[in-house]
């Protein structure tokens, strides 16, 4: 299938799909290590059902006409609630493919490698040499840009991540302001640690949400990043389960980082935001491992209403 294809073709390095989402299988050992992002809809379930409810509502606005005739009999109105409900996964895997594009020609220019046009995909990646120009990044070779969709693992812990960028940026002093128009009210406007030196980065593209945007579970994905161990530099050959070939030589120490931050692309500008992914951040994900592990091999499907025991009919005999 045609979707199927693509999404092979945008996975990350040793990501395998399973029923209980995405997991990477070691090429060392063949182990299968959680990835970071589905350990963390752990934390994240309670948000979707608001998130849902946003996008079921206003696909129902887009097509009120039709709701409108199809409340009028009751196949109609079944045929179209269930299409209805249907609608915000095909927003999300949308939005979840538009995302994908764009981090994929954003790692090709950071190789300097060509890519195929994509329209959709072309304002974002816009705004992301927007920001490598802004903030003076050399993406020649090797010269800032010291990793790009690099897949990590942590084998101790037993998960993975892919991370986007590990980028040497400069700035002016070791706090920078905030753009003015993302000052917030409700707290103090600090200026924000911004030491000079290799930062990790994340890309998170939205067509709706504000370039400030940013959400508990970046800091918890950027703490599970940076507290991994080794970066893997595999071959193809290396890309499926097991590898005979791999060896320590497609292996690196995941190096120290000053800074770590999300960098939000949108369609006609950015955001970069430093978050706090520390200590505090990373005892936060790894708390949801064990519930992502426990609850992933949970099978509750033997498990149903039992009969009553037909012994205990006392009061009906008396
Ligand atoms: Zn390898």
């Amino acid at each position: 299938m045609d979707t199927e294809e693509r999404n092979d073709q945008y996975d990350p390095q040793h990501a395998v799909h399973t029923d209980n989402g995405r997991y990477y299988c070691d090429p060392a050992t063949g182990e299968m290590l959680v990835s970071c992002t589905n350990a963390l809809d752990q934390h994240m379930i309670e948000a979707l059902a608001p998130a849902a409810a946003k996008a079921t509502a206003e696909w129902l606005m887009d097509n009120l006409p039709d709701a409108i005739r199809a409340a009028a009999d009751p196949d109609d109105m079944e045929a179209f609630t269930k299409k209805a409900k249907a609608q915000y996964k095909v927003q999300w895997d949308k939005k979840a493919d538009l995302g994908s594009r764009v981090h994929h020609i954003a790692e090709a220019i950071n190789l300097g490698a060509p890519y195929i046009p994509d329209e959709e995909a072309e304002p974002f990646v816009e705004s992301y040499r927007k920001f490598l120009s802004d903030f003076g990044v050399d993406i020649r070779r090797g010269r800032d840009i010291k990793a790009a969709e690099c897949t990590v693992l942590n084998r101790t812990l037993g998960y993975g991540c892919t991370s986007d960028i590990w980028v040497n940026l400069r700035f002016d002093g070791p706090t920078s302001p905030i753009v003015p128009r993302f000052k917030p009210r409700a707290v103090p406007a600090d200026p924000i640690p911004t030491p000079s030196g290799l930062w990790l980065v994340d890309i998170k593209t939205s067509l709706t949400k504000p370039a400030s945007a940013v959400y508990d579970d970046h800091v918890m994905q950027l703490a599970a990043i940076r507290n991994a161990e080794v970066g893997l530099a595999c071959p193809p050959e290396c890309r499926y389960g097991a590898a005979e070939g791999h060896d320590d030589s497609h292996e690196f120490e995941v190096p120290e980082f000053v800074g770590t931050a999300i960098l939000n692309l949108r369609e006609t500008t950015y955001g970069f935001v430093p978050l706090p992914a520390d200590a505090a951040a990373f005892d936060g994900f790894r708390g949801l491992l064990p519930l992502a592990r426990y609850v992933h091999q949970l099978e509750l499907r033997g498990y149903k209403p039992v009969q009553p025991p037909t012994n205990t009919t006392r009061k009906d005999a008396a």
